[in-house]
């Protein structure tokens, strides 16, 4: 099964999927309230917000657009470079849209932080963010976060999403990762 715990690289989960579900559901009906007269752009980062972006907008209930936009961050290590690369950008025009980018963790905020600045350049109406998931701790620019799905420990998680090398985002709960690995 895709979720169990094929190994012995998952640790304890640390979110499970019906937390996820439900806070998924409730980030949605607070952006519902905020946006539903704006026709906003959600930008979701690639490729970890994926499967957030994917349930979340569907609990979205008003007209809205989606675009994509892929940056490096960690290679198959599992700390941050600093070093920010657009990979693909936005196919879409920012000038005078209401855009929420859609993040799916926020560790050192480095990422965050690059990202909101060049989209500022371009001038939208407005710049917030949703991010599923913010590390206690280390986390910088968590005032740019408008919209937290949960708040956890300093340790590197997995699943939903979220990869180490490629691997595990096809797990439907999020799980701490010890760092062993068979490579
Ligand atoms: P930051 O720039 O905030 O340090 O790192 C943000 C990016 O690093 C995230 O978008 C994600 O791609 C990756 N990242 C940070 N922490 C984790 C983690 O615990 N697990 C995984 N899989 N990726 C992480």
């Amino acid at each position: 099964m895709a979720d169990s715990k094929s190994g012995y690289e998952l640790g304890e989960v640390v979110i499970a999927e019906d937390a996820i579900e439900k806070r998924v559901a409730e980030l949605g009906s607070e952006i519902t309230t905020d946006y539903r007269d704006s026709a906003p752009l959600l930008v979701g980062v690639l490729k970890g917000a994926m499967i957030f972006m994917s349930d979340l907008i569907r609990e979205l209930d008003f007209p809205l657009e989606i675009d994509m936009m892929a940056i490096s961050s960690y290679g198959s290590s599992t700390s941050t470079s600093g070093v920010v690369r657009i990979l693909k950008d936005l196919d879409t025009d920012l000038t005078g849209r209401h855009v929420l980018i859609v993040e799916d963790i926020v560790d050192s905020g480095l990422t965050l932080s690059y990202l909101t600045r060049n989209l500022l350049s371009r001038n939208p109406a407005s710049l917030e963010v949703c991010a599923l998931i913010v590390k206690d701790g280390k986390s910088r620019h968590i005032d740019m976060i408008k919209y937290i799905g949960f708040h956890i420990p300093p340790s590197f998680v997995v699943g939903y999403g979220l990869d180490i090398g490629e691997r595990f985002r096809n797990l439907r709960q999020i799980y701490n990762y010890s760092g062993v690995t068979e490579h």
